[in-house]
């Protein structure tokens, strides 16, 4: 999925356009799904791709929400070295917004730590 930078800008909030299209980041426990306990499914805010599960969503005390796996093939990895750090970076692989970094101090059974900006992602709880 591709638009231009123009409709991004119009159909994102300016926090959401800043972080997911201009690779931002929300300040850390700043994040409305930090602390998000509900079953349910994380999807991309720009295009609406499922992208994790609630059942691998962990706490990792880092201030953003934290998940040990994504779903296959929906999330796309890219090395950035800026910031003087050598980073994995996340993103939607649908429509290329920015998620946030993948670190490898996670917890089993991957031992991956995909540590993801809230305003980049919606929440769809499971039908009660
Ligand atoms: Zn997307």
């Amino acid at each position: 999925m591709k638009l231009t930078e123009q409709q991004w800008r119009e159909r994102l909030t300016d926090e959401q356009y800043r972080i997911t299209r201009l690779k931002g980041t929300e300040y850390p426990f700043s994040g409305t799904l930090l602390h998000n306990e509900q079953q349910g499914s994380y999807h991309c805010v720009c295009c609406g791709t499922e992208l994790f599960s609630s059942a691998t969503k962990f706490d990792a005390g880092c201030g953003w929400p934290s998940f040990y796996q994504a779903l296959e093939g929906r999330v796309s990895y890219q090395r950035d070295a800026s910031h003087g750090m050598e980073r994995t970076e996340i993103v939607c692989s649908h429509c290329d917004a920015h998620l946030g970094h993948v670190f490898t101090d996670g917890p089993q059974p991957t031992g991956q730590r995909y540590c993801v900006n809230s305003v980049s992602l919606s929440f769809k709880g499971t039908a009660e």
